[in-house]
């Protein structure tokens, strides 16, 4: 079924709360009437914009467009063997939803991702990852449209070209696909990723290791951290962890000697953008109605009324500031429209 709406506010299909409005939202329940509609594509008012929760998205301005809104449901187990079973979820489902029916099923592989905002379509496109875990561990195909044809497609793995916070459909097919359907292998051994900070011993205070204490722990853990969007708009982590060079890193060392980092491999090393924001100085600054969450310095937050462009500014200021800083360039995570 479609539902299709005109000249309609925004605020509420993002995570920031942004108030702007679109010229054209389209909400899609299933893969046949997208496919429908997307064959009149030149009818349709330009540009196309593939929103899931609104949870990794910055709205700048009005968007003139149409907003293609893909509620496809369901999840069904499609293959099992002995070790695992093959789950395809419709794109439309929340992506908690999912790690939720996995755990209460016994199924290992995507606990750590617990309590991670949006939808199951979107969790492809930046392969979503905490914890040590990402999407790509589980992801085995991912189901589409292209924009263009309104042909369908099925990428394997390999083909989605996943790295952190990266994937084919960020890249070379970036707004171009709608993704329909994702199908995950998930494990019925035990399996756990349990060697990421101090999760372990926070697990194991709980009792046993069960995917339920582990689900439980996250969610935990990210409430204590995280704003919750309803309070307080945001998306998460505004920025990447940026990957820089040895050199660079050798002039970070200098003036920060216990600098935290990450190996990458034998010429890079990953520093976390939060340290690098709190260490400027950032962490609970405000400028106008944007502001920097006061326990998370890579949570950049709407205190109010913000408009997207507040907060632009705000990632702006830390951008230069950073540069100036360390000599390093932070890339936004959040998809900036
Ligand atoms: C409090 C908070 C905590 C977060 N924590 C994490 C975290 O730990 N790890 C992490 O990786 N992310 C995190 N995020 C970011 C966000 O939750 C993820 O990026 C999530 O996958 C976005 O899903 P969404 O449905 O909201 O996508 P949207 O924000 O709606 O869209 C994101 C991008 O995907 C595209 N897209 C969405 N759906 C589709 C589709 N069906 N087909 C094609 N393209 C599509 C959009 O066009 C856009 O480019 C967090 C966000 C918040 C608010």
């Amino acid at each position: 079924m479609l539902n299709i709406q005109q000249n309609i506010s925004l605020k509420t299909f993002n995570t920031f709360g942004i108030d702007v409005k679109a010229a054209q939202l389209t909400i899609c329940s299933n893969k046949e009437d997208l496919v429908d509609y997307l064959s009149d594509i030149k009818k349709l008012p330009k540009p196309l914009l593939i929103l899931g929760g609104g949870s990794n998205i910055l709205f700048t301005k009005n968007f003139e467009g149409t907003i293609i809104y893909p509620r496809i449901k369901g999840m069904e187990v499609i293959k099992e063997d002995e070790a695992s079973i093959w789950l395809k979820v419709g794109a439309g489902e929340e992506w908690d939803d999912l790690v939720d029916y996995c755990v209460r099923n016994d199924w290992y592989g995507l606990e750590n991702l617990s309590y991670i905002p949006g939808n199951v379509g979107a969790s492809p496109v930046q392969n979503i990852g905490a914890y040590g875990v990402e999407a790509q561990d589980c992801i085995e195909i991912v189901n589409g449209v292209m924009l263009e044809n309104a042909g369908s497609f099925t990428f394997t793995k390999d083909q989605c070209q996943f790295g952190y916070r990266q994937s084919i459909f960020k890249k070379e097919l970036k707004a171009k696909t709608v993704i329909t359907s994702v199908i995950f292998k998930l494990s019925k051994q035990p399996a756990f990723t349990l060697n990421y900070g101090h999760i372990k011993e926070a697990i194991e205070a709980t009792g046993d290791i069960t995917l339920k204490n582990i689900r439980n722990t996250i969610i935990d853990i990210r409430k204590s951290k995280l704003p919750e969007p309803e309070e307080m708009g945001n998306a998460g982590s505004f920025f990447k962890n940026p990957v820089i060079d040895q050199e660079v890193f050798k002039h970070l060392l200098e003036d920060h000697p216990n600098a935290p980092h990450y190996p990458v491999d034998a010429d890079h090393v990953k520093v976390p953008a939060g340290w690098l924001i709190e260490t400027a100085g950032w962490k609970g600054k405000t400028l106008g109605p944007a502001g920097v969450h006061h326990q998370q310095a890579l949570v950049l937050v709407n205190h109010g009324e913000a408009s997207g462009l507040d907060i632009l500014k705000l990632a702006n200021r830390i951008i230069v500031d950073i540069r100036a800083q360390f000599d390093i360039t932070l890339e936004p995570e959040v998809n900036v429209i």
